[in-house]
């Protein structure tokens, strides 16, 4: 049986972990009892918000009262305070990145193991309307078999903060928006991927990178391009994917977009349109016969969100929804993708999953 509140205590509570005590406000079975943090200033913050100080980690990990931590603080110390509060029997909650290097992974999925308690990475994007309404799209092939995905987030505000800028607490935008758009991509196609090619750009001067550009190729035959950029004063779309039958566009967060399909049966012939200084048939526009528009799809709860599963999980009655082994193969994919900007390489030679958990 689920138990009626199980008490957590947020590590980290800045942006991140504010906003987890506001979206857990009303939850029914999960009740902040209080926060650490090393600034005082956020601990002001957490007295304001009506949430307990803890003094220190130790506090928190020696109180018998609390069931879960869950972790908002930068990075570069993920795994030091998830193996520790394993160790103490807690179950876990972590923000993504989960960690920098997928080794570090490895050494909490292990104390997880040996603890016996839930190690849940917060991998929200999986749960974006955007994504899932282009999941829907691929799954019922709605354009037909999708080959081309393009997912990409573009911003105009450079790297904001002041930890994401420096690699040391694992800043940049590959591990910070990468590692959501990556995890998409990997949640929608069940293929292996077969090589990588990446790009990421320094154009703001920064120790790590403002964004990047990686292409994939999975075993299927399906490709992608992901991209993140911050210097971006004009968007492309959010998603552009094609399809045997049809292309479909999600121009942005609030799902504005189409698809459009090839009608069957005989269709005019496109006349040729005059380009620049020449004409052309083949870039012409379909004839309005042969296409039809329609809207995006709707897409329904296929899944429990991500609280209940996280409650569902501890409880013995689902396994998790964000699988650690799914969340290692982002971040050994994300090695790859440094690896191959690094020599500006093709990379086709790498397994995602580690000969130790094979
Ligand atoms: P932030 O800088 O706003 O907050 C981090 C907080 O952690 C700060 O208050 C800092 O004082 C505290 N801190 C640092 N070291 C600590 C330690 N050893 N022990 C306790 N507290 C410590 O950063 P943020 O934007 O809230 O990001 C925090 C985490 O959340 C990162 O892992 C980030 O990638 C993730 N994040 C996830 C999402 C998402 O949508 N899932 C969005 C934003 C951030």
């Amino acid at each position: 049986m689920t138990k009626k509140n199980y008490l957590l205590v947020i590590v980290g509570y800045g942006g991140m972990g504010s906003y987890h005590a506001k979206l857990l406000k009303d939850n029914q079975n999960i009740e902040v009892v209080g926060t650490y943090d090393i600034s005082e200033d956020r601990r002001t913050a957490s007295l304001a918000d009506g949430y307990k100080v803890y003094e220190s980690l130790s506090a928190v990990l020696s109180d018998d009262i609390v069931d879960f931590v869950l972790i908002a603080t930068p990075n570069d110390v993920h795994k030091e305070i998830a193996i520790a509060a394993l160790n103490a029997g807690k179950d876990v909650i972590c923000e993504k990145p989960v960690t920098i290097y997928s080794e570090e992974l490895l050494e909490i999925m292990e104390a997880a193991k040996i603890n016996d308690r839930a190690f849940i990475v917060h991998q929200n994007r999986r749960w974006d309307e955007d994504f899932l309404t282009m999941k829907k799209i691929y799954d019922e092939q709605i354009i037909g078999e999708v080959f081309h995905i393009e997912s990409r987030v573009q911003g105009a505000n450079g790297i904001p903060g002041d930890w994401r800028h420096l690699k040391e607490y694992g800043g940049g935008m590959l591990l910070d928006w990468g590692v959501h758009l990556l995890d998409q991509l990997l949640f929608m196609v069940d293929s292996k991927i077969t090589s990588v090619f990446a790009n990421l750009s320094y154009i703001l001067g920064d120790e790590v990178d403002d964004g990047f550009q990686v292409f994939i190729t999975f075993e299927n035959g399906i490709t992608s391009l992901i991209e993140v950029g911050t210097t971006n004063f004009i968007q492309l779309p959010r998603w552009y994917t094609k399809g045997t039958k049809g292309t479909a566009v999600i121009n942005d967060w609030d799902i504005n977009g189409k698809i459009v399909t090839q009608n069957l049966g005989e269709v005019e012939a496109p006349k040729p349109i005059k380009a620049g200084q020449g004409l052309t048939k083949t870039m012409a526009p379909p004839s309005e016969k042969a296409v039809s528009t329609s809207d995006l799809p709707k897409v329904e709860k296929t899944m429990e969100s991500f609280y209940e599963n996280v409650v569902s999980v501890v409880a013995g009655n689902a396994e998790p929804i964000v699988k650690n082994e799914e969340v290692l193969r982002v971040l050994r994919l994300m090695e790859t993708i440094f690896k191959s900007a690094e020599t500006n390489q093709v990379i086709k030679d790498f397994d995602l999953v580690p000969s130790k958990l094979n």
